[in-house]
């Protein structure tokens, strides 16, 4: 696509490049990492695999967690241990990642996806009732999908940019039809939902420790649950459904989906600080919110009473003809100060990757990926960085109006 729009200003030299968000290793991570490799525990069996499990779990307040090797793995075989068959439909929120929605395609099942309220710009649980109640069959202890013929078996709710969706309501009505309820809660690790760590109110809940996430092992995923039998399920899927170790005796076909010891002794040290990771984003946010206060055409981020938020990522809506420029010529304007800012996912719905899924309309969704971008609120950002991003942002609003 050709875009009209005019080059923007070079930056100034000696401007000093302010990220979106990078990863903070200062704790224990080298001193834990030093012990693998002096004793050699470096692989998929180790002390750290344990104790960053139990770290894990103990923050989300869940009786068992199991390490796997990326976010996107642990969403999968949560999906299994939670009975998903293929052909199945999973509800799932629209506005995420994609890496739920692949995970679902990876089960053979399909995903139904459902709009954001414009709030909190979680999954809808409006939408989730409606879809269930008005466009699904109850019959002979299942429901189905009325236009696909489908069994609706599933919802992932994804808790969004670290602000938890409202999981009650959803948990509720899927309870009624018997549908399991899995959170993606990787980017609300910290925050919690009426007290409680997302992850810990539905069936199973994920994490993901990728480099981009609040505490990051390099890669690295998490499944937590209370109940005993899915935890141990979990474990025996991600590595290689062993049933006899001595004479490699396999009873299903599994997978290799095992966190590395190296890699949860990064994890075990990143855990260590992630109260204070947590206070440090929430502290840029109150920080954005009292220097974009006064901008005008800009919509800022929204915690419920119901909920703490992590402040994962910091994401603003611009409104065009109030701000004066759209949100992605915002970004152009900003990378020229060298400032990196970031849309939002495209919406799922319309990824090609997805096309093959049941089309809907889903226009919450779609304006706020329109309007949305992120701004750098890394735990290291400093005070002079965050204000030279606050007064980039006020500039652009003046030029843009006349
Ligand atoms: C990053 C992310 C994932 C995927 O995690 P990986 O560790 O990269 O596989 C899944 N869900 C959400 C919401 C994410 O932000």
């Amino acid at each position: 696509m050709k875009t009209v729009e005019a080059e923007p200003k070079a930056a100034e030299p000696g401007l000093e490049f302010v990220p979106l968000s990078v990863p903070e290793i200062k704790g224990n991570e080298w001193e834990y990492v030093k012990e693998c490799l002096d004793t050699g525990w470096v692989s998929s069996v180790g002390s750290y695999v344990e104790r960053f499990e139990q770290m894990v779990a103990s923050q989300a307040g869940t009786k068992y967690a199991v390490a796997t090797v990326n976010g996107t793995s642990a969403l999968h075989i949560s999906l299994l241990v939670a009975g998903v068959q293929p052909e199945d439909e999973v509800l799932v929120s629209t506005l995420t990642f994609i890496a739920p929605v692949n995970a679902i395609r990876y089960a053979g099942a399909w995903p139904v996806f459902i709009d954001a309220e414009p709030n909190y710009w979680q999954m809808d649980p409006e939408r989730v009732a409606h879809f269930l109640e008005q466009e699904c069959k109850w019959g002979n202890g299942e429901l189905r999908n009325r236009k696909t013929g489908r069994r609706v078996s599933a919802i992932i709710p994804v808790h969004g940019l670290g602000h938890p969706a409202d999981v009650e309501p959803i948990i509720a009505v899927a309870r009624k039809y018997g549908l399991k309820v899995i959170e993606d809660s990787t980017e609300a690790l910290g925050a919690a939902y009426r007290g409680k760590s997302p992850g810990s109110w539905g069936d199973i809940g994920t994490f993901s420790f990728n480099g981009n996430k609040i505490i990051t092992t390099g890669g690295g995923g998490m499944i937590v649950t209370d109940r005993e039998d899915w935890a141990k399920k979990a474990k025996y899927l991600t590595t290689q459904a062993k049933d006899d170790p001595i004479e490699y005796i396999h009873g299903e076909v599994g997978y290799n989906y095992r966190l590395v010891n190296v890699l949860a002794a990064i994890g075990c040290a990143q855990m260590e600080l992630l109260e204070s990771y947590v206070a440090k984003k929430r502290s840029i946010a109150a920080r954005y919110a009292r220097g974009l206060a006064d901008v005008s055409g800009l919509t800022l981020m929204r915690e419920a009473a119901w909920a703490e938020s992590t402040y994962w990522m910091y994401t603003v809506l611009v409104e065009p003809g109030a701000f004066g420029m759209s949100s992605r010529k915002l970004l152009k304007a900003l990378e020229s100060q060298k400032i990196q800012t970031r849309p939002l996912w495209q919406p799922i719905h319309l990824s090609p990757a997805h096309k093959g899924a049941q089309q809907l309309s889903l226009p919450v969704a779609e304006h706020l990926a329109d309007h949305a971008l992120s701004l750098p609120c890394s735990i290291s950002l400093s005070e002079s960085a965050q204000d030279r991003v606050i007064a980039a942002i006020a500039a652009a609003a003046n030029s843009g109006s006349h």
